[in-house]
Order: structure tokens, then C-alpha cells, then sequence
């Protein structure tokens, strides 16, 4: 079934400021924001904690069940650093936000990650390797890279995302 808005993902390593535009961007447009990470929890989707990673083990098929139904109805933003986890069909738009390695660093350092955790993320930044996983999970042509590095350029990509949402209104208008 054709949706009426669109559903939007926004994905990046941790620490990129997911959630910071997603909420921005949110407000702004009355769409639904859906951060992934908490409706795990929420859903009792996460079990084990895993020592080495330090991280939890995810039930995905438990926390895309519990999703499908709002992905159906379309008008949702959804907030998640990994981007092949999805069906491909759930999303219209797919941004991935990127962050200067230095800025970043600081970030997650002021969040609290050291160590492996911390190394790992700034890797999976230098490597760039949530973009690539966007680039071969869904067709080029949705997949638009944002910089975020100041909240200068988060604004600026709110607008420009409204405008994206604008378009794609325009292009799938129902009759
Ligand atoms: P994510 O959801 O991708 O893990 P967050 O949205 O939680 O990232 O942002 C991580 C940290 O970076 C937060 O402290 C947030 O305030 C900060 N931040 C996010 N976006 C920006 C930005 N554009 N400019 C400066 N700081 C930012
Ligand atoms: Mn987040």
C-alpha cells in the first residue's frame, strides 16, 4: 500500500547527533521520531551484556515485529546506527550523518565511552562504513550524506530535509 508520508531514516555511527536532529526534525515537521535503540529496551528486545563489546544482544526480529505496523503507516523518522537492519521497503529517505573524527571523539568521550567501545566507533567513522552499509542496503539515489559537525550545519540540514519531504509530497501525491 502506497504511504501518505514518507518514513525517513537517519543513520550514523553513535555519537553523530542522531537523535539531536531527529528530534529537530520532528518538531519541525510533526512527523513521528522513533529512536531505535530505546524502543529495543522499551520492547525487551535486548538481553545478555556482552563483556567484550559491552554492549547487549539484540532480538531483531522481535524489534522489527514491533515496528512493522508503524513503518506501515508511514510519517516516521526513524533514529538507528545501523542501517542494514531494515527492510528496504520501510523508508523513502535515508540520511546518514557524519562528524568530523576529532569532534566526535569528544563527544562520545563526554558521553561516557572509553576504551574498545570508544576506538571501535571512531573506526567505524574513519571508515565510513554506516554510509557504505546505506549505499549497498538501499538505492543510491535515496541515500544522502549530511555533515554534522556544528549545529550551523543541523539546521541547515533540517531545511533541507523539509524540502526533501516537500518534493517527495509533491511526487506521491494520491489521487
Ligand atoms: P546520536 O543519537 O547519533 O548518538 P546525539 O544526538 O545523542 O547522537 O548527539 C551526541 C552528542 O553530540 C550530544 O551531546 C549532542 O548534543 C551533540 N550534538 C549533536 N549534534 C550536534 C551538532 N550539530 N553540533 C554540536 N553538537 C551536537
Ligand atoms: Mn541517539
Amino acid at each position: 500500500m502506497p504511504r501518505n508520508l514518507p518514513n525517513i531514516l537517519v543513520t550514523g555511527t553513535p555519537g553523530v547527533g542522531k537523535s539531536e536532529m531527529a528530534h529537530m526534525l520532528s518538531e519541525k515537521t510533526g512527523l513521528t521520531w522513533l529512536d531505535v535503540s530505546q524502543l529495543a529496551i522499551e520492547n525487551k528486545c535486548v538481553d545478555e551484556y556482552d563483556e567484550v563489546y559491552q554492549c547487549r544482544t539484540l532480538d531483531e526480529d522481535k524489534l522489527l515485529d514491533g515496528m512493522e505496523s508503524a513503518m506501515n503507516g508511514g510519517g516516521i523518522i526513524v533514529d538507528y546506527h545501523s542501517a542494514e537492519l531494515f527492510p528496504e521497503r520501510w523508508f523513502d529517505i535515508v540520511f546518514v550523518l557524519r562528524t568530523d573524527n576529532t569532534i566526535l571523539y569528544d563527544r562520545l568521550e563526554k558521553r561516557g565511552y572509553s576504551g574498545k567501545k570508544l576506538q571501535d566507533n571512531i573506526e567505524c567513522e574513519i571508515f565510513q562504513t554506516i554510509l557504505e552499509e546505506a549505499r549497498s542496503a538501499y538505492s543510491k539515489e535515496i541515500v544522502h550524506e549530511l555533515f554534522n559537525d556544528t549545529f550551523e550545519q543541523m539546521t541547515n540540514n533540517v531545511d533541507r530535509i523539509c524540502q526533501l519531504l516537500e518534493q517527495w509530497k509533491i511526487n506521491n501525491q494520491q489521487t
